[in-house]
């Protein structure tokens, strides 16, 4: 029998407010364990949580870029269960009144088709504490540092059926809260992670089987790699006779493998009531456009302009929207009226290489949008050719300057223009057939050569990094 997955992801966004949800304890990481919780975080008694403004207004930011339900007025709950990481001994979250209803989000499948998956709700909640187990020798260890830290759960619909295409969803949030700025996407730190749902049933039917939820995938990789296992699984079990239980599991990366981690809780089991110490939240016109005044251009607008628009191909359009700074940098080049296709080889190939070097991104570039913008403009206006405009970015990332004094000041000014240059070298590869089966049969000093060649043809004034190159190119040697 064929058997199809069927996957739904709740992904945990941690919003990117510089104080909790329900405290003014600052919410950065790394900090000392419990230097930031107050007596709101560590649960003390008589304390009062007060809602952050900013955590609503960048959930309603969210909910307007999918286009989701957003209710007249939203509650919050208390989640009860017992963990020594949450000392009041429940969870404040959203449960029947969350603050964004069904929305959609479009993404680019694995097979570049663009697809739209269902997201059922996002609701706001805290985070709980951390237990640390490798501290003290058969101690456990409690940091609330991350106590009270503002997350936005979004639960997407079962409309996933690959772990390929549910790990490109995860994806796709990642680069929507980034480009949304509510979140810093930081999956290393757990800015983001994720639950994965999966069941199997036989392909052609359309009832849903029962399933298993994966906890705490941190990365996009295991996602995917946790997903297969499971998948496999299952189905094992359905072929041997037996029944998926409804449980969580846990992924181990170290043995690629899922283990059980408890029965499934139901929601019964969580006791939810409408917690006392917070009123509902109205959710005023005057929020709401607030919210609406942080929408950016959102990434599959940004992919279908760059394709539709710049003439880009989708896998640059995707590559420069997947990253919201890389984007701000191409958008400003080619606003500053250089190609678009030369701006976007330049981002993806030497600004990133250049940076990657320099082990920086790109907000930090030293070469501004401006001047890339400039530079772009001296290779199409033939002056320099691209290997020329190499030099001149790593000079002006060094030093800065003025980019037509250092064109003159390296003597980087092409002398002849690239048809002609093609013209020369043609001529020279045609009178000299031996040296050129001698170069493809390994000889690689023979290039010096012909190089010389091609520069005493042009009397010098050609650059003979290009000509090098373009010889190579030619005769298809390296
Ligand atoms: P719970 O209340 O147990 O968290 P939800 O109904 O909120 O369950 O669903 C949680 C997630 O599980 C959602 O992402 C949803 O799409 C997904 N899901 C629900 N049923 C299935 C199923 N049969 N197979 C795969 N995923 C499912
Ligand atoms: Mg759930």
């Amino acid at each position: 029998m064929q058997f199809e997955s069927v996957i739904g992801l709740e992904i945990h966004v941690q919003l990117a407010t510089a104080s909790k949800i329900f405290s003014g304890a600052a919410t950065a990481y790394g900090a000392d364990p419990n230097t930031q919780a107050c007596p709101v975080d560590l649960g003390l008694p008589g304390v009062l949580p007060v809602l952050n403004r900013e955590a609503v207004r960048m959930a309603l930011t969210f909910g307007l870029a999918i286009e989701g339900e957003i209710a007249p007025t939203c509650r919050f709950d208390r989640k009860n269960y017992f963990y020594p990481d949450l000392p009041k001994g429940y969870q404040i979250s959203q449960f029947e009144q969350p603050i964004v209803g069904r929305g959609t989000v479009a993404m680019d499948s694995p097979d570049g088709k663009p697809r739209t998956i269902g997201i059922t709700r996002a609701h706001l909640e805290e985070d709980a504490g951390k237990s640390i187990h490798d501290a003290f020798a058969g101690l456990t260890g409690v940091d609330l540092n991350r106590a009270g830290t503002p997350l936005l759960e979004v639960v997407s619909d079962p409309d996933l059926r690959t772990p390929e295409e549910a790990a490109a969803f995860f994806r796709e949030m990642h680069v929507l809260v980034r480009t949304l700025r509510i979140c810093d996407g930081n999956l290393n730190e757990g800015s983001m992670r994720c639950d994965a749902n999966v069941s199997v049933r036989p392909f052609g039917t359309s009832e849903l089987g029962e399933r298993t939820e994966i906890k705490n995938l941190n990365s996009f990789r295991f996602v995917e790699r946790a997903l297969r296992h499971e998948i496999e699984r299952q189905i094992d079990v359905l072929e041997s006779g037996g029944r998926v239980e409804r449980e969580t599991r846990l992924y181990d990366p170290e043995r690629d493998e899922t283990r059980p981690m408890r029965g499934k809780e139901l929601s019964d089991d969580y006791r939810y009531f409408p917690d006392p110490d917070l009123l509902p939240v109205r959710i005023t016109p005057e929020l709401l456009d607030q919210a609406r005044a942080h929408l950016p251009e959102l990434p599959w607008a940004k992919r279908e302009r760059y394709v539709n628009v710049l003439d880009l191909t989708r896998y640059a359009a995707r590559a420069l929207a997947g990253d919201p700074d890389t984007a701000a940098y191409f958008d400003a080049i080619t606003e500053a009226g250089a190609d678009p296709r030369l701006a976007a080889n330049w981002v993806m190939d030497h600004v990133a290489a250049s940076l990657n070097r320099h082990d920086t991104d790109i907000a930090r570039c030293p070469v501004s949008p401006a001047q890339m913008a400039g530079l772009i403009e001296r290779i199409e206006d033939g002056t320099i050719s691209n290997t020329a405009a190499k030099t001149i970015f790593d000079t002006l990332w060094e030093k800065g300057g003025d980019i037509d004094a250092i064109i003159d000041a390296k003597g980087l000014r092409q002398m002849c223009d690239a048809d002609e240059l093609a013209r020369i070298v043609a001529g020279i590869v045609e009178e000299n057939p031996e040296q050129v089966a001698d170069l493809q049969a390994g000889q690689t000093k023979i290039l010096g050569f012909l190089v010389g060649q091609v520069m005493r043809a042009t009397r010098g004034k050609a650059d003979p990094r290009q000509v090098n190159a373009l010889l190579k190119e030619t005769l298809g040697v390296r």
